[in-house]
C-alpha cells in the first residue's frame, strides 16, 4: 500500500501527490485496456516497459527544447513529473493512415500520407474521444489560438524527432498521441509535453516486416503484447532485463 495521496486514477496509470510543492508521481500500472474500457487485461510488466520507455523518449524531447513535464525516473514504476493543468484534449499525429482514420476515411491501413497530419480529440471517455475542429476547441474554450498553435508546433516536431529515432533502430512511427498541460511558475504560464509516449500511445511498426510492436497487438488479440514492448526497449538500448520477473507493487527499487 502506498503512504502517498493518490490524486488521479487513470486506465493505465495512477497520479500521487509529490514530494515537493508542484511535483506529481507518475506510477504505471500493468493494465490494458481498449474499445472505451470494453476490453481489459493485466500484462505482467508493461508498467515497468513504458514508465522506460517514455522516460527514454520524453528527455530526448527535452533534449531538442521542447518542455516536457518530467523531472526524474524514481523507480521501475515510477516517475516524477511537474504539476500541470491538463488541457483536455488527446493531439494525434498521423504518417501512415491506420486505425480510426483508415474506418472513417475508408483509406487503407498502411497508406503513407503526403504531410503528417495533427487531429485533435476531445478527452471525453463517456463520449468516446470524438475528433475534433480547432473551431470546437476555441468556442468552447478548451484551449486559447495560442495554445492550439504551440502544440501544432511542438507535436509536428516531436514527429520529426520520434521518425528519426525510431527509424534508426528499424521502427515506423505510424501515428502517436500526446497530451499537453499548463504549466504555472509564479506569473509565468507555458504549454508542456505531459502524460506519456510509449507503445500504448504510438503505433510502432517493423520497418522491414510491418509487424506490429504497439498497443493494436492487445487490441487486436494479436498476442506477446509484452514482448514487442520489450522489444522496442531493447532496440532503443534501453532495457535488458526482462520485465516480467518484477512484481507489480515495485516501488523501491531502481
Ligand atoms: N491513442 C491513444 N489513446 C487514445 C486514442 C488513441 O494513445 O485514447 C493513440 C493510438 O494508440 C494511436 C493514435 O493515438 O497510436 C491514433 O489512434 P486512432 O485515432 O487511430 O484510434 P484507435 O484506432 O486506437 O481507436
Amino acid at each position: 500500500m502506498s503512504r502517498r495521496k493518490m490524486i488521479y486514477e487513470g486506465k493505465a496509470k495512477i497520479l500521487y501527490e509529490g514530494p515537493e510543492a508542484g511535483t506529481i508521481v507518475q506510477y504505471f500500472k500493468d493494465d490494458a485496456t481498449a474499445f472505451n474500457n470494453e476490453k481489459h487485461a493485466t500484462l505482467e510488466g508493461k508498467g515497468v516497459l513504458n514508465n522506460r520507455i517514455s522516460e527514454f523518449v520524453m528527455l530526448g524531447i527535452g533534449r531538442i527544447g521542447i518542455p516536457t513535464h518530467f523531472l526524474k525516473r524514481l523507480n521501475m514504476r515510477e516517475q516524477l513529473v511537474r504539476k500541470c493543468e491538463i488541457i483536455p484534449l488527446e493531439v494525434i499525429c498521423r504518417n501512415v493512415a491506420a486505425g480510426s482514420m483508415s474506418k472513417r476515411l475508408g483509406i487503407e491501413e498502411g497508406t503513407p500520407l503526403s504531410r503528417p497530419v495533427v487531429e485533435f480529440c476531445l478527452k471525453n471517455d463517456e463520449l468516446g474521444d470524438p475528433l475534433i475542429a480547432e473551431e470546437h476547441i476555441t468556442a468552447f474554450n478548451w484551449a486559447t489560438p495560442l495554445e492550439i498553435d504551440e502544440m501544432i508546433s511542438m507535436t509536428l516536431r516531436i514527429n520529426d524527432y520520434l521518425c528519426g529515432m525510431f527509424a534508426g533502430v528499424g521502427i515506423r512511427l505510424v501515428d502517436f498521441k500526446v497530451e499537453y498541460g499548463r504549466h504555472f511558475d509564479g506569473e509565468n504560464e507555458r504549454t508542456i509535453l505531459a502524460d506519456e509516449i510509449s507503445p500504448d500511445s504510438c503505433r510502432l511498426w517493423d520497418l522491414e516486416t510491418d509487424e506490429k510492436l504497439d498497443k493494436d497487438r492487445f487490441r487486436r488479440d494479436l498476442g506477446n503484447v509484452t514482448e514487442a514492448y520489450a522489444d522496442v526497449a531493447r532496440r532503443l538500448g534501453i532495457m535488458k532485463e526482462s520485465p516480467t520477473a518484477i512484481p507489480a507493487n515495485d516501488e523501491a527499487t531502481s
